[in-house]
């Protein structure tokens, strides 16, 4: 039981939970406490897919611990353990920068209402209304709503009160103003009950407990492990090709890109037309860039907050966070009290990218464009750490076609599927026996807590499978 390599694996198991997310591992510990025989596997040689971290020098990069809601820290306590959810702490603080305005907040419902009041000159009544009614959105309704048509109905002409509430929302799920305002409003809410919070101690120390606890409740798991094919049998799973080699199962859980899991592992043909159909009709999200910035050891900088968001750009426009040219960006900030113990300095500078934009450059078009991007956004970052380039010895970026190659998601989508994929993602068992998904889809069900809760929701729909067979 525990780590293995590939090839220690043999016999069969009740459940293959292909993909190491927050999704997978959620769901395959929750099965293997529940006493199910599960195998876990990993095309990369890394736990975590996206909430992963890498080593270079002597820095830790985390790739994708900006923050998360509070949520984070019950899923991990009910799901994982007490430890981890104690490690849950708050970020303190969220900084604006733009043209349209610069402000410092703790990201909660009580905080922005006092900014929209006071410094957008809002009323209280009109605040409190678009909370109200954020809050009664409820996931069941039909409400095709956009965000366009939710801000215009209370602020409208006022894109600089929409930057405040939306920049966030677009930079952590990918959405835009035409999206469904029931998924920004359960993002959005989610984060407002309680401010934005981290992982004391780093994503490599959570992925470590992860694995621990996957051992201590016996589940199988490997890395470099690729699942290649779903084998299904008068259609009922039956098992998995992984690395080239059959493996029995009950059932699966991919926790990989959904249309890879219906076109790619399991087959079209094993689906009705009319889902066929509806799956053609899935968009994918959208992908990132990132810039990692790692401090010489004893060189230092000044509290600049946590989170900051900033732009050059005038107003907000959603599609201009995707450009190539890029104008706005996110620093997360990782001081040494993130690791405790250590001397660390890092910033990871975040922007949104479109896989089209990276995907067709030759090497040395591709190697120019990642040098100018580190260098754009080292010459954006002097404006909060003066001197930031004489105080640094490591810098990498990483691309679309990165998060590609590391997460195998369709043009490197960071943030799963748009809002349709959900529906496929939560029917495809009605389809094929014992085939499951969880994973990001449908912008809700993606984020560090969307995906942990959505490997919680399906490992219950597989408990009662394996149960009743
Ligand atoms: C730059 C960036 C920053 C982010 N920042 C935040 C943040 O601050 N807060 C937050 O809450 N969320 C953030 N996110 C989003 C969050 O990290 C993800 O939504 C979440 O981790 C996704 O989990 P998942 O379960 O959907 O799986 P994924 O992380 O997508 O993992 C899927 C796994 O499946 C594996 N896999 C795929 N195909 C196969 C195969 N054939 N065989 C075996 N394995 C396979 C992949 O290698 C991967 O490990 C960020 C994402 C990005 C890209």
């Amino acid at each position: 039981m525990g780590r293995k390599r590939f090839e220690e694996i043999s016999g069969e198991y009740d459940v293959v939970v292909a993909g190491g997310g927050l999704g997978g591992l959620t769901a395959a510990n929750i099965l293997a406490k529940n006493g199910h025989r599960v195998l876990l596997a990993e095309h990369h040689f890394q736990l975590g897919g996206l909430a992963t971290y890498f080593k270079r020098k002597n820095h830790i990069f985390d790739v994708a611990l900006h923050g998360f809601p509070i949520g984070m820290k019950k899923t991990l306590r009910k799901y994982w353990s007490q430890d981890m959810a104690d490690r849950i702490i708050q970020v303190k603080s969220i900084r604006f920068d733009n043209p349209q305005f610069t402000l410092e907040t703790t990201f909660t419902r009580d905080d922005f209402t006092g900014i929209l009041i006071n410094k957008f000159k809002l009323k209280k009544e009109t605040v409190d209304a678009f909370y109200n009614e954020l809050e009664s959105m409820n996931f069941y309704d039909d409400n095709k709503m956009t965000n366009r048509d939710l801000f215009n109905k209370y602020f409208p002409g006022r894109n600089d009160v929409v930057r405040l509430l939306m920049e966030p929302i677009t930079y952590a799920n990918g959405s835009n103003l035409d999206e469904l305002a029931i998924t920004y409003g359960i993002v959005f809410s989610n984060f407002m009950s309680k401010g934005v919070y981290t992982f004391l101690g780093g994503t490599d120390l959570m992925i470590d407990m992860m694995e621990k606890e996957l051992s201590k409740n016996g589940a199988d798991f490997c890395t470099k492990a690729r699942v290649e094919k779903v084998i299904v049998e008068e259609g009922k799973v039956s098992g998995v090709r992984i690395n080239g080699r059959q493996i029995k199962c009950r059932s699966v859980l991919s926790n990989g890109n959904i249309l890879s899991t219906i076109h790619e592992w399991t087959g079209d043909k094993y689906f009705s037309p009319d889902f066929m159909e509806k799956t053609r009709n899935v968009r994918l999200n959208t992908s990132s860039c990132q810039v990692y910035i790692g401090l010489k050891k004893g060189e230092k900088f000044d509290f600049i907050g946590d989170l900051l968001f900033t732009s050059t750009y005038p107003t907000f426009e959603p599609g201009k966070l995707l450009s190539k040219d890029v104008t706005s960006r996110t620093y997360s900030v990782y001081y040494p009290e993130i690791r405790p113990g250590s001397d660390d300095y890092t910033i990871v500078a975040s922007m949104n990218a479109r896989y089209e934009d990276w995907a067709d450059l030759s090497p040395v078009e591709y190697e120019n464009a990642k040098n100018h991007l580190i260098e754009d956004t080292l010459t954006a970052l002097d404006k909060y750490v003066p001197g930031i380039k004489g105080k640094i010895d490591f810098t990498e970026a990483a691309t679309p076609k990165t998060f590609k190659r590391y997460t195998l998601h369709g043009l490197g989508s960071s943030f799963g599927t748009k809002f349709e994929g959900l529906e496929i993602s939560m029917k495809i068992s009605e389809q094929v026996s014992g085939l499951f998904h969880a994973g990001s889809v449908g912008i809700i069900m993606s984020g560090w807590l969307g995906a942990a809760n959505y490997g919680v929701i399906v490992s219950n729909k597989i408990d009662k499978y394996l149960c009743n067979l």
